[in-house]
């Protein structure tokens, strides 16, 4: 078996310590919320959490999906809480959270992919701190659009669903999920007149020419936005990193993206899907 691979310095970070990430863990563990950060061992929690910024996961934090690079459990969910709609809203105007970025599980067994807790959840922030603004990272709908056009109706200012990786990748990376689907999820979101956003991780093993046709297809689907970040393994049993991607090769598909047609493109190590959200609110539709 090869060495581990050795995780380079660009990838240190600061942990998170400070007065304000101590005041967002206490809100956060108060309305007993769940946030993707601390379920996905997020690098970043020392500065959005810092900076009073958090990503909210609803739903639940168990997952009918076990995608290979993710930190949350799998398994059969509980019922879920009719009320977490209001506590996500109560929690998020009393951080003042001026962004909020909200996400959720696959709740795959759900007829309607738990759409309503969705749009209500979005209905209910906008309600109680109508200066917020707010991005809605979805899951796949598996072909359900009703369900689609429930959860992007609210209000959100950001609509976002996560390629994660190449096409080539997918069997490994997102076995319950299909490339085409994912794409004409975006396209569908666009279609609806929102602002699409995705995300991708670096380091699973792709090629160059993979990660040019993702952007090709991305562009010609309506997504605006991409984020684009160094892949992390949360524990020994995940995926293993096949590579470490230089800073200056995140520098050059940012470049490429643009070129490509994608109207902003985020790209660096630490980036993750959340990363610098608030400013995506901005990019033309
Ligand atoms: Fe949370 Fe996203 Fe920031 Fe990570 S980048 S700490 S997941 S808000
Ligand atoms: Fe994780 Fe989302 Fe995959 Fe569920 S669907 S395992 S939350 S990445």
């Amino acid at each position: 078996k090869p060495e581990r691979k050795k995780k380079p310095n660009w990838l240190r970070v600061k942990l998170p310590v400070g007065k304000e990430y101590a005041k967002v863990r206490k809100l956060v563990d108060e309305h007993k919320l769940h946030t993707i950060c601390e379920s996905g061992n997020c690098p970043n929690m020392g500065e959005c959490w810092g900076e009073g910024t958090a990503t909210f996961m609803i739903l639940g934090n168990v997952c009918t999906r076990g995608c290979s690079f993710c930190a949350v459990a799998t398994g059969r969910p509980n019922e879920y809480d009719t009320e977490e709609p209001q506590r996500v809203a109560e929690a998020i105007k009393l951080m003042q959270v001026k962004h909020a970025v909200i996400t959720s599980v696959n709740r795959d067994e759900l007829k309607d992919r738990g759409a309503e807790i969705w749009y209500q959840t979005v209905v209910e922030v906008k309600k109680a701190s109508p200066i917020t603004t707010i991005e809605t990272l979805i899951p796949d709908v598996r072909n359900n659009w009703d369900a689609l056009y429930r959860m992007i109706e609210g209000g959100q200012e950001v609509v976002s669903h996560n390629m994660e990786t190449v096409e080539q990748l997918y069997r490994k990376v997102r076995p319950q999920a299909k490339y085409a689907r994912s794409l004409e999820q975006i396209k569908r979101t666009k279609e609806a007149g929102m602002r699409t956003k995705t995300g991708a991780m670096l380091g699973l093993g792709e090629t160059d020419e993979q990660v040019f046709k993702l952007m090709d297809d991305l562009a010609e689907n309506g997504c605006d936005i991409l984020t684009l970040g160094q892949y992390l393994q949360p524990t020994k049993m995940h995926l293993e990193v096949e590579e470490f991607v230089h800073p200056d090769k995140f520098d050059f598909f940012r470049e490429e993206g643009l070129k490509r047609g994608l109207k902003y493109v985020e790209s660096g190590p630490l980036v993750r899907s959340s990363y610098h959200a608030e400013r995506h609110v901005n990019v033309p539709i």
